[in-house]
């Protein structure tokens, strides 16, 4: 059984409990993060506490917790669940209130929880051993507040969930205006000719840590170029290579979409070299 953290006390997930009358459970009043470890280093830690920092304060949940007594839960959480390939997972919601009424409570302390979630292990870097994805595609139904990492997500489940019953691995989503957004849990890429593109940030996705180191990484190495803009959905059809990425996908190829196959069929050369300049480099996040 996975040792937990709730408000204040490490206890076997199993005896965690909440109120029905958490805001978290009534209205999915919260924020969460999930940030990857591999036998006790994280990737991205500062990124991941400061991108929910910035949520929490976005919907005006006031929560005092330095980016130290964030990594002191994490270290704890690590070393009481064995390390290995864990998912630490952060939610806070805006607390126990004593009715059911929408407006924010006053004097609420908000209700803080992280357990572990396995994760798979570290991406590898091989193009012929990397276990490929099948994606669908449909217009994204979701909110007006795509960039805040909240827990209400049921459009996101709703949209996995139509992949998944097409038996595929995901869900790429598409604007109004036929642009792609992002994945139901995921971020997206489109590989034409060498470059990389995925669309800019705003209100549409999520600005995926996975997303910020990758860029990162791969412009300090410039071998591989990269452009953030608009992508029209016929551009996604005629990709040469399609990849999502998330904090426990790592970089993840697409082989088919929609049942057809993406460029060639198979996970493409420049995958290959940005997973390896990933893997090399992301435990410096
Ligand atoms: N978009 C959505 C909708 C997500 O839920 C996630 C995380 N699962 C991502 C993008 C990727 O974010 P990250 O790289 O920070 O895990």
């Amino acid at each position: 059984m996975s040792t937990a953290y709730l408000n204040g006390e490490y206890l076997p997930l199993s005896e965690a409990r909440v109120s029905p009358l958490d805001r978290g459970f009534l209205f999915g009043d919260g924020i969460y993060e999930v940030i990857p470890s591999y036998n006790g280093r994280m990737v991205g830690f500062t990124p991941h506490i400061e991108r929910m920092q910035r949520g929490l304060a976005t919907v005006g949940i006031n929560l005092d917790w330095s980016v130290e007594q964030w990594r002191e839960l994490c270290t704890s959480l690590m070393k009481m669940n064995d390390m290995g390939n864990l998912g630490l997972y952060l939610h806070v919601t805006r607390g126990q209130d004593t009715t059911r009424f929408h407006a924010y409570p006053e004097g609420v302390s908000p209700t803080v929880f992280a357990f572990v979630i396995d994760i798979p292990p570290e991406q590898t870097v091989d193009r012929n051993l990397v276990k490929t994805l099948k994606v669908s595609s449909a217009r994204d139904q979701r909110w007006q507040h795509c960039d805040i990492k909240s827990t209400a997500l049921l459009g996101n489940v709703m949209h996995f969930q139509q992949g998944y019953a097409a038996g595929n691995n995901e869900t790429i989503l598409y604007n109004e205006r036929d642009e792609l957004t992002e994945g139901s849990a995921c971020n997206v890429y489109v590989i034409k000719d060498g470059v990389v593109n995925t669309p800019p940030l705003d209100h549409q996705i999520l600005p995926g840590i996975t997303r910020l180191i990758l860029l990162d990484i791969l412009r300090k190495d410039g071998s591989i170029p990269v452009q953030e803009r608009v992508i029209p959905m016929s551009e996604v059809l005629a990709a040469d290579e399609i990849w999502l990425t998330s904090s426990s996908k790592e970089i993840a190829p697409v082989i088919m979409i929609d049942g057809k196959p993406v460029g060639s069929g198979e996970p493409g050369p420049v995958w290959e070299a940005a997973q390896k300049l990933y893997s090399a480099n992301k435990f410096n996040y």
